[in-house]
């Protein structure tokens, strides 16, 4: 059994190991470290949570843990790089789960029935709070997996005065912390019920309400959430290591909201609360002129070979196509006979934040030629060809030039102000935001339809 003593020791080594994590995986070249650093401060908060001297019942700790780890490592075997936005959403949903039931056991528990004067009133509020945030993060993060999986329409569910009720719900749920906190215990805990009943609706109408375009920003607002709810349970257990990396949690994905925010162009605010801009049906979308061109593989190869500055777009089709080695392999032909390659990653490109620059690691393509949209889009102008690979929304002209489009003001790759642009994708679908796209309609696009990996494969043996 540990003592306090080392307890505390090994959680300010966790600590310590989770910060600097947080700090490497902000660069792709110290990411795989930063792993490293969070997977062993996990080793070891584990480790001295459960030997620590106020844990019981180790038998039943360790065959849950033993349960669950086989369940965990199944699932990360199995899961696709495709599916990891909807596993993480699930993640975060358990996290807010565990908040509610570490709430409700608190309150239960007959040691802090005990507690009295301003003690138990801050116990009170841990548990309400906790509770609150738990039970909006695990059904918001439902809703998420939901939209990110497609069992749920991701267009934005927006009915009048629903402002009105979110905030009558907060209220409500405000003014019956109130009353519960001087109630006695069996009262406490029905406000208790309905406050989490009251939570997970709202959790529900806010999810909802956040359009395609805009789940990226809602994938890390509930990273944040669930942040918080570790948090608080943290508070309700007494355990320091969990406040620590619930407040660590929390906030990096506040920051990332509002990165994400910032990138696309959309008041942190509007997206929380979900729909403002989008419920203006008064605005129609510009009709879509000009004529899809198919082009064949070897037209594409002709004119991959009048070309000496090239800038590959990748987006979701590449993953579910994964084509990243395919492309890896191209991208060493093109640069063999003298030209001049780039990637532009858009930062919501694919369907997770890095989500490109992931599969484009994997595929050991170097970071030195790819680049942030920003760096990019003013090149356009003297980039020969532009090559998109199953990407859409990233590239969709409308953000910037049609008002009436539901990602007006968001910032896109300006792929269409290359001399040719070639799009590689398998008909003319929509992309997650549901919308045309009028890139593929202009004078300078060439169609290029089929699986990415196919398209790519076939180039790189034609060229
Ligand atoms: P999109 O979802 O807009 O478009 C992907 C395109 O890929 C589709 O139009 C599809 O067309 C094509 N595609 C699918 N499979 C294949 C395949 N096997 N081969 C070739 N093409 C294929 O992706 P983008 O990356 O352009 O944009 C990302 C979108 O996802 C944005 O709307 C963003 O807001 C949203 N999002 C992003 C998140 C993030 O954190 N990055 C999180 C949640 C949502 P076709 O069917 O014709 O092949």
């Amino acid at each position: 059994m540990m003592t306090q003593g080392i307890q505390t020791v090994s959680y300010i080594a966790s600590s310590i190991l989770f910060i600097l994590s947080l700090g490497s995986l902000s660069n792709q070249e110290s990411a795989k470290r930063g792993n490293i650093f969070g997977i062993i401060g996990m080793i070891i908060a584990i480790f001295a949570t459960v030997f620590g001297e106020s844990t019981e019942g180790h038998t039943i700790l360790l065959i849950m843990m033993a349960i669950a780890s086989v369940i965990g490592i199944g699932i990360a075997k199995k899961v696709e790089m495709t599916s990891m936005p909807q596993l993480v959403a699930i993640l975060h949903s358990f996290v807010g789960l565990a908040a509610v039931l570490v709430g409700f056991g608190s309150y239960m528990d007959e040691k802090n029935q005990l507690i009295s004067g301003a003690a138990h009133t801050i116990h009170l509020i841990e548990v309400y709070l906790g509770i609150f945030i738990g039970a909006l993060t695990f059904t918001g993060s439902i809703v998420a997996w939901g939209k990110l999986q497609g069992t749920i329409k991701s267009n934005p569910l927006i009915f009048p005065f629903r402002h009105t009720l979110n905030i009558l719900m907060v209220v409500i749920s405000i003014g019956m912390m109130i009353g519960y906190l001087d109630s006695h215990p069996s009262a406490g805990l029905n406000t208790l019920i309905y406050m989490t009943i009251i939570s997970s609706v709202l959790g529900v109408l806010l999810v909802m309400a956040i359009g395609g375009a805009d789940m990226p920003v809602v994938v890390s607002m509930l990273n944040s959430y669930s942040g918080w709810a570790a948090a608080s349970a943290g508070f309700m257990l007494s355990n320091d290591l969990l406040i620590v990396t619930g407040a660590l949690v929390g906030s990096s994905g506040a920051i990332l909201s509002y990165i994400m925010c910032k990138a696309m162009n959309r008041s942190f605010l509007s997206v929380i609360f979900g729909g403002i801009g989008n419920s203006s049906s008064s605005i129609q979308s510009a009709a879509i002129t000009g004529e899809l061109k198919p082009v064949t593989i070897e037209e594409t190869c002709d004119l991959l070979k009048e070309a000496r500055k090239i800038v590959i777009v990748p987006g979701y089709g590449m993953a579910t196509a994964k084509a990243q080695h395919a492309i890896c392999e191209f991208v060493k032909k093109m640069k063999d006979q003298g030209k001049e390659v780039t990637f532009a990653i858009h930062p919501v490109a694919g369907r997770l934040p890095g989500h490109m620059n992931v599969l484009l690691a994997e595929a050991n393509i170097s970071y030195d030629i790819v680049h942030e949209m920003d760096e990019v889009n003013p090149h356009l102008p003297e980039t020969d060809i532009v090559l998109v690979i199953g990407a859409n929304d990233i590239v969709n002209p409308s953000a910037l030039e049609d008002a009436g489009s539901p990602i007006y003001g968001m910032p896109v790759i300006e792929a269409w102000k290359a001399k040719t642009v070639i799009v590689s994708k398998r008909s003319t679908g929509a992309g997650y935001a549901g919308i045309e796209n009028p890139l593929f309609f202009k004078e300078n696009t060439r169609m290029l339809y089929g699986d990415a990996k196919k398209s790519v494969d076939a180039l790189v043996h034609a060229i």
